[in-house]
């Protein structure tokens, strides 16, 4: 294995100071959507008809899990 295929992803494309710098930029980019969409709860979810999930029909979604989500939570691609 060369020097070159250690690290993250990224790294092979890396060849000067400046890809470093737009690397990280795009990283900290992705990190920042990724904690947006982390705080995305049922509203978010495909699953979620507005007023019910339709994986639990008849069940009321308890307000805490309404603000995080639940473990089937499948984001609906939309990030607000
Ligand atoms: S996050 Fe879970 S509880 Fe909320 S709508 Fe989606 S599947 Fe239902």
């Amino acid at each position: 294995m060369s020097s070159r295929n250690v690290g993250p992803g990224p790294v092979n494309f890396i060849r000067s100071k400046q890809d470093v710098a737009d690397s990280i930029r795009a990283l900290e980019r992705g990190l920042s959507f990724m904690r947006l969409i982390e705080g995305i709860g049922c509203s978010g979810c495909t699953n979620y008809t507005g007023r019910e999930c339709a994986l639990y029909r008849g069940h009321e979604v308890p307000e805490e899990v309404k603000r995080t989500g639940c473990p089937s939570w499948n984001w609906d691609q939309i990030p607000f």
